[in-house]
């Protein structure tokens, strides 16, 4: 048992009741996923989502239950926009399965009823995006119930949308028998591991845009880990707190309060809070922009710091190759810019040298990731960018807290 914000945490401990412990043969029921995935012209560009929630299927399938899928897609506003269909979605599920999906011709309704009632065993169905329902995102009632009515059994295996508390996150498993799939419990197993007796040192690099995004985790790794490493134009709040120029440099100006305080209470922590010394800088944020090194952190007028120093990167991997467990969140620079992405890359690799135990939340650190191609050398790479950050500050998932508690699940 480890302290994080207050709290005991056991390492990896998961109380929700799983689907594998779910009697399922003959049942249809309802998988909340999350297919939120980028799409290109109408064909899925990254599909890292769609194969996360393939275990799961696979394990309805094979035990006999007819599966219905909700997703949502993008963000529709609670209108049917064919533009965010899910036919893309089912048509690479498809081919990842070895079989046919079907898409429902709505979310909830007569229509989804009767092709619901014709599923046979081991068959998959994806209702239609679930924001075209303007009661998805309000959590309403009466779509709940519609939801919970389409099947015997929920499944929620969205961690990614676990952080909000929406009809198909949440507001269904108040009204069937509800479990966790197996990349929600995975996910919860693996980021909670991180906070509860982790290997030390315990590391947290946090990159990204900005402080207020990252304050809560921020905050509570001040209190649990050995040294956090901040990066990302988040740094230039801090610098601004310290009362260097900052030039052209993204400052958030809620930021720089926020900063104020973290330098505060980082002074009487047990935990060492790096800044870089060094920056790459830029006259504009674009991949044309001339990188110009600043052995410094007091940026000119007309510049931005747009990546962190070769010095900083420098010591950065050299505190991750030190580490025992690395949490990653956040990149360290505009890494989507090529002569920005150094610093980001020196991270990344470290992350994936280390023989650390490393988890990496956020779906900007991960697309970093990807781009490098290293998102398959570390420990835990999550599905979840707000669901993760949220998790380690110590937040319950309304999606996670609906569901039935292991001990009151009798399959
Ligand atoms: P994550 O999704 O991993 O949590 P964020 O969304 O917080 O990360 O931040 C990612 C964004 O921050 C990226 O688009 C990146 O370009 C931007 N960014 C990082 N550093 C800088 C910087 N110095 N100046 C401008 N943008 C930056
Ligand atoms: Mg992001």
């Amino acid at each position: 048992m480890a302290k994080a914000g207050g709290q005991e945490v056991e390492k990896g401990v998961f109380e929700k009741a799983s689907v594998r412990d779910a009697r399922v043969n003959g049942k249809k029921v309802l998988v909340r996923a999350d297919f939120n995935v980028p799409l290109d012209h109408g064909i899925v560009k990254d599909d890292a989502r769609i194969v996360a929630a393939l275990p799961t299927i696979e394990l309805l399938r094979d035990n006999g239950a007819m599966v219905v899928l909700a997703s949502h897609l993008g963000r529709p506003g609670g209108e049917h926009d064919p533009d965010l269909s899910m036919a893309p979605v089912a048509a690479r599920l498809a081919e990842l399965l070895g079989t046919y999906v079907a898409v429902a011709p709505g979310v909830v309704g007569d229509d989804v009823d009767a092709v619901v009632a014709n599923l046979d065993s081991g068959e998959v169905l994806l209702l239609e995006n679930t924001r075209f329902e303007k009661g998805e995102t309000k959590n309403d009632e009466s779509l709940a119930e519609d939801f919970a009515g389409l099947a015997d059994i929920y499944v929620n295996d969205a961690f990614g949308a676990a952080h909000r508390a929406h009809a198909s996150t949440e507001g269904v498993a108040h009204h069937i028998p509800a479990y966790a799939g197996l990349l929600l419990e995975r996910e919860v197993r693996e980021l909670t591991s991180v906070l509860a007796d982790p290997g030390r040192p315990l590391v947290v690099v946090l990159g990204g845009a900005k402080v207020s995004d990252k304050i809560g985790v921020i905050d509570r790794f001040l209190e649990l880990a050995d040294q956090v490493l901040i990066g990302g134009a988040m740094c230039f709040s801090f610098f601004r707190a310290q009362g260097h120029e900052t030039g052209n440099s993204l400052v958030e100006d809620e930021g720089i309060e926020l900063a104020k305080g973290v330098l505060e209470r980082a002074e009487k922590a047990d935990c060492e809070l790096l800044l870089p010394t060094d920056l790459v800088l830029g006259k504009s944020f674009s991949a044309d922009a001339e990188p110009v090194e600043l052995d410094g952190i007091d940026v000119p007028d007309g510049m931005m710091g747009l990546d962190v120093g070769p010095k900083t990167a420098a010591a950065y991997a050299k505190t991750i190759a030190a580490a025992g467990t690395v949490f990653w969140n956040g990149p360290m620079g505009a890494f989507e810019l090529e002569p920005f992405a150094a610093g980001t890359r020196a991270v990344a690799e470290a992350v994936a040298e280390t023989s650390a135990v490393t988890v990496v939340g956020g779906g900007d650190s991960g697309a970093a990731l990807a781009q490098f191609g290293l998102a398959d050398k570390v420990s835990w790479l999550s599905t979840g960018g707000g669901a993760s950050l949220e998790l380690m500050e110590g937040k319950q998932l309304p999606g996670v807290e609906a569901l039935l508690d292991a001990e009151d699940a009798n399959g």
